[in-house]
């Protein structure tokens, strides 16, 4: 099993300064999450709530999206269900070919990332063009998004000048945001007036009414929904709740965990096509049930994609999101790429965090981010030998504590040495963009039988009576 996240950190961070950058502006989203919560005093119950509407749902999943389908062939929309990514875009592509449709505008999902939708319909000469802005800027720049909810995080408004200026003819130079997003707008505009279809990902599916919710901050899917006459809806499995009334309470958590927003600028329900026009939903198993049927797993199913896990985590934080290769980076892209992902990579990525749960502490609908991926780390194929050695030499230390105290004595005498950066210095990765924390000082054993000696010589010089 080889552990890619490294090599592909240094190529997305590659200084210390972007490293940092992209740090705090993530790291910013967390501190906005929490300013958010802090007003809203059932939180705790709220999020009870939120894990006990998903996990029922889960638990009847069968039912309900067929409930849901129900409920939208009635109000006229087509459903289709696709196995895997390459049904999901097969059918896709045909409903387009059958309409004749070669230009396409598409909002935010995740879904179709994870599919592969664009490659797939370009090489058939679809034209398709992602009209959220971050999307955009990224597929411009012919890379995936980085993160779920802000694809373009990574990117300094400087870089973002400099593709809008090769495609978008803006001036060389230009780095202010308003000037860039009103450059982006006029273009983006021309082509939702000249689409002949729009797909849309989907945020949740409400199987009472046959309702497709979808939240944005841009307003971008609503009119890609209103102005061509053909409408397709790409909608992972597990994104059915059961009720209207359900999501009420994934939406006072969805913005707030997200962006630290109230709401999102824009959430619409889609209940069947406009007049006139045409509403396909594609439902997309594509690995789902195989979770499903992991009562391990099952949880990670939760998941409303509003990437605080990512927001609050080190290790993204860190590395940036196309370190991990998969369409969903972070905590919760580690725990559900093994089971999505058909890249034995993948295996390697629930080691990609310092379990240090923070994942689990902010996620809205209680995922045990941490505890999922040590099941995966149980359930993987063997560690590389190094790492498998460094674990056997440390239990054995661990388990005896004469050695452990011998060991923590001769690294603490080490200490200046794996202060320097040199070949073969095992602290060497971290000191090329951190230093050590200061040396420790004596081990808490050594200051526990000082401070004995010295109380036990107080007892003796007070004649030994009590203080
Ligand atoms: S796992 Fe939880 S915190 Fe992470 S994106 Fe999903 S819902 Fe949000």
């Amino acid at each position: 099993m080889s552990f890619p996240l490294d090599a592909r950190a240094r190529l997305t961070l590659p200084d210390a300064a972007a490293l940092a950058r992209h740090d705090a502006a993530v790291h910013r989203l967390r501190v906005e999450r929490d300013r958010a919560f802090s007003s809203v005093p059932d939180l705790e119950a709220l999020r009870d709530h939120a894990a006990a509407i998903k996990a029922h749902a889960l638990d009847h999943l069968d039912r309900y999206l067929e409930e849901f389908e129900a409920r939208a062939r009635e109000h006229g929309a087509s459903v289709h269900w696709a196995d895997d990514a390459a049904s999901h875009n097969r059918i896709v592509a045909e409903i387009l070919a059958a309409r004749g449709a070669t230009r396409v505008v598409k909002s935010k999902s995740m879904l179709t990332e994870e599919c592969g939708l664009n490659p797939a319909l370009e090489a058939l000469g679809v034209e398709v063009v992602d009209t959220d802005l971050g999307e955009r800027i990224v597929q411009l720049g012919g890379e995936p998004p980085s993160h779920i909810v802000i694809p373009a995080i990574h990117r300094r408004r400087e870089e973002v000048g400099e593709l809008f200026h090769r495609h978008l003819g803006t001036p060389r130079g230009e780095s202010d945001p308003a000037r860039l997003m009103a450059a982006a707008r006029a273009d983006l505009r021309a082509r939702f007036l000249a689409a002949q279809a729009a797909i849309t990902g989907v945020n949740f599916a409400v199987a009472e009414t046959g309702t497709l919710v979808v939240v944005t901050n841009e307003g971008n899917a609503d009119l890609g929904m209103s102005l061509p006459p053909l409408h397709i809806a790409s909608l992972g499995i597990e994104k059915v709740i059961p009720a209207l009334d359900d999501l009420a309470v994934f939406l006072r958590l969805l913005a707030r965990s997200a962006t630290g927003q109230a709401l999102s600028v824009y959430t619409s329900l889609v209940t069947g096509p406009r007049p006139g026009g045409e509403l396909h939903v594609v439902l997309v198993d594509a690995g789902r049930t195989r979770l499903l049927a992991s009562p391990v797993h099952r949880s990670a199913l939760r998941c409303i994609r509003c990437g605080a896990c990512l927001n609050t985590c080190p290790v993204y934080r860190r590395a940036g999101g196309h370190a991990y290769g998969t369409s969903v980076p972070g905590p919760i892209g580690a725990v559900l790429a093994p089971a999505l992902s058909s890249d034995p990579a993948a295996r390697s990525l629930p080691y990609a965090s310092s379990l240090c749960g923070s994942c689990t502490a902010v996620c809205p609908v209680r995922i045990d981010l941490h505890g999922q991926l040590l099941a995966w780390r149980r359930e993987s194929p063997a560690l590389p030998a190094g790492l498998r050695l460094g674990a056997r030499v440390a239990g054995a230390i661990l388990a005896r504590p004469r050695l452990f105290r011998a060991a923590g004595r001769a690294l603490r005498r080490l200490w200046p040495l794996l202060e320097r950066s040199f070949p073969g210095n095992p602290a060497r990765a971290w000191l090329a963009s951190r230093a050590l924390p200061p040396h420790p000082g004596p081990s808490f054993a050594e200051r526990w039988a000082e401070r004995a000696g010295r109380a036990a010589s107080q007892h003796r010089a007070s004649g030994g009576r009590e203080p």
